[in-house]
């Protein structure tokens, strides 16, 4: 069920340049990695991007 909400994304920046990514609820679920586009940073988005902030941004969608 919880998985038609992969489309759902969110902005975080690289702690290390500060560039803005985009990180999808399925990055966040399967707790996968991603590499900033600026500085080739692997970035554990869970550690900077509160599923909290997520599930409002779900919340919101379903308005
Ligand atoms: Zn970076």
């Amino acid at each position: 069920m919880a998985h038609e909400l992969d489309d759902i994304t969110a902005q975080t920046e690289c702690p290390v340049c500060g560039r803005e990514l985009t990180v999808s609820y399925k990055t966040l679920r399967l707790e996968r990695v991603i590499e900033c586009q600026g500085c080739g940073e692997t970035i554990r988005p869970i550690d900077d991007t509160p599923i909290a902030r997520i599930q409002k941004l779900i919340d919101d969608v379903g308005d």
